[in-house]
C-alpha cells in the first residue's frame, strides 16, 4: 500500500487549495472527497479580496474570467430601512460549482491523488507518524491527516467532538437555502436583507447570474411544518427588498438548495491527531463573507507549516502546537465578532435600531468589517 504524506479529507476551498500548496512543493498527497466536481454548495459566494493572490498562486487565472468586483455593500432592516456604503477593498462573486471545479483539475494536473466519490467514514492512528484512513473505497496510509470536511460531518459525529455533543438549540441551530436567479441589480453590490432570524445575501457571480443565500433557525422552519416556501412567504416577505426579490426574480434551480445543523459553537483545531482545517476547525457567521478566506488562510499557514515537519524539523506536536498558535493569532477576534454581530442581526428590533444608529455614521460600517476581515495573503 502506498504511504503518503498527507491524506486531506474533504475537497472544499481549505482541501484543495492544501493539496495544491503542497503538491507544488513536491509532496505526496492524496485529497478524498464524498461528491463529484463540479456540483453546487450551500454558500453566499462572495469571497474577500483578501483571498485573490492566493487563489492566482493556486493556478487560478481570476484576471481571466472577468468576473464581478463587489465594492458596495446594502444592508436592510426587517421594515426596510437601509444603508448602502462603499465596501473597501470588497470582494469578487463566483460559484462554488465553477470555482472548486477549476481548483480540482489544478489540483490533479500537479499530480494530487484526487479521488471523488469518497466518503471517508474513520481514521486510525498507528502511531503519531502513521494514519490509516477508511473510506467507501479503499483504506489508505499516510504519515499525517488533515480534516477539512466542512461545517459538520459523519466523522464529527465518530470523533465525538464536543460541539456534536452540545445539543443544538434556538440560535445554535441554523439551516442555509441558496439559490441561483436571474436577477436586474448592479454588478458591484452585495446586499444583505435581515428578516427575523435570519439574513439573505445578494450578489452577482459569473455569467449574468447571482447568487441568492440565506441563514435562519431551524425554529423558523420548523414553525412553518418545515416547509421553505411558507416561510419565505411569511417571514422573509416582511422584508420589502425581499418580497420584491423572490416574487420577482427567476431561478435557475427548481429546489432550492438546502443545508441543516450549521451550528457556531467553538470547536478544536485538531482532534485525536487528526488537524482540522477550514470549517472543520471553526466556522464564522455566514454574514461576514469570510469563511471561504478563513479556509484559504489556514490552508496557506498548515502549508507552510507541514514542510517543516515532513522535513523533520519539528515533531507532532510542535507542529500541532505552532497551528492552533497561528490559528488563533489570525482567526479568534473575527470568529467573536462575527458572533456578535450575528446576535444584533438575528433580533428585529436590534437590527431596525442598529441601521438607524449606523447610517449618520458610515466609518462604523468600515469598523465592522474590518473587525471580520484579513489582510492579503
Ligand atoms: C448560508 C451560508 C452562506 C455563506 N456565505 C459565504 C460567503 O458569501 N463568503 C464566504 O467567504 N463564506 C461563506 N460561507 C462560509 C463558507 O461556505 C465556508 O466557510 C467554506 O466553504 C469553508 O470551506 P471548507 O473547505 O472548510 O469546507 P467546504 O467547502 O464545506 O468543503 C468540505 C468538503 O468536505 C466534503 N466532505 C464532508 N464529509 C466528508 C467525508 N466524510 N469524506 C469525504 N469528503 C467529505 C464535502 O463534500 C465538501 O466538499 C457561507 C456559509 C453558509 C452556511
Amino acid at each position: 500500500m502506498q504511504k503518503f504524506d498527507c491524506i486531506i479529507i474533504g475537497g472544499g476551498l481549505g482541501g484543495l487549495t492544501l493539496s495544491i500548496q503542497l503538491a507544488k512543493k513536491g509532496y505526496q498527497i492524496a485529497l478524498l472527497e464524498k461528491e463529484t466536481y463540479p456540483f453546487h454548495k450551500v454558500c453566499g459566494e462572495y469571497i474577500a479580496m483578501e483571498s485573490w493572490n492566493y487563489l492566482i498562486n493556486c493556478g487560478i487565472q481570476l484576471p481571466n474570467l472577468h468576473l464581478p468586483r463587489l465594492e458596495k455593500l446594502k444592508v436592510s432592516a426587517p421594515n426596510g430601512n437601509f444603508i448602502e456604503h462603499q465596501l473597501k477593498p470588497g470582494g469578487f462573486g463566483i460559484s462554488r460549482h465553477k470555482l472548486d471545479h477549476l481548483l480540482a483539475l489544478e489540483a490533479k494536473k500537479l499530480g494530487v491523488n484526487l479521488i471523488e466519490n469518497c466518503k471517508v467514514n474513520d481514521v486510525t492512528e498507528i502511531n503519531e507518524n502513521h494514519y490509516l484512513v477508511h473510506s467507501n473505497i479503499e483504506t489508505i496510509e499516510a504519515k499525517i491527516v488533515v480534516g477539512s470536511y466542512g461545517k459538520r460531518s459523519n466523522l464529527d459525529v465518530k470523533l465525538n467532538r464536543d460541539f456534536i455533543q452540545n445539543k443544538a438549540k434556538g440560535l445554535n441551530n441554523y439551516i442555509g437555502i441558496k439559490y441561483h436567479v436571474k436577477a436586474n441589480l448592479p454588478n458591484d453590490i452585495i446586499e444583505l436583507h435581515n428578516f427575523k432570524n435570519g439574513y439573505c445575501g445578494i450578489s452577482k457571480i459569473e455569467e449574468e447570474k447571482y447568487c441568492m443565500c440565506y441563514l435562519t433557525t431551524a425554529q423558523n422552519l420548523k414553525e412553518h411544518n418545515g416547509n421553505i416556501k411558507k416561510m419565505e412567504e411569511s417571514v422573509l416577505y416582511k422584508n420589502p427588498f425581499l418580497k420584491k426579490y423572490f416574487t420577482s426574480f427567476e431561478s435557475f434551480y427548481e429546489e432550492p438548495l438546502a443545508i441543516s445543523q450549521i451550528n457556531f459553537s467553538n470547536k478544536t483545531q485538531h482532534e485525536n491527531g487528526i488537524i482540522m482545517l477550514g470549517d472543520a476547525a471553526g466556522l464564522i457567521t455566514p454574514l461576514c463573507g469570510n469563511g471561504m478566506s478563513m479556509a484559504m488562510k489556514a490552508a496557506k499557514i498548515l502549508s507552510e507549516l507541514l514542510p517543516q515537519y515532513f522535513e523533520n524539523e519539528i515533531n507532532k506536536s510542535h507542529l500541532t502546537a505552532k497551528y492552533v498558535f497561528q490559528w488563533k493569532q489570525n482567526f479568534s477576534t473575527r470568529l467573536w465578532a462575527g458572533r456578535k454581530i450575528q446576535g444584533v442581526f438575528g433580533n428585529e428590533m436590534m437590527t431596525n435600531l442598529l441601521i438607524n444608529a449606523i447610517k449618520p455614521m458610515p466609518f462604523l460600517v468600515n469598523k465592522l468589517v474590518s473587525l471580520t476581515h484579513g489582510k492579503s495573503f
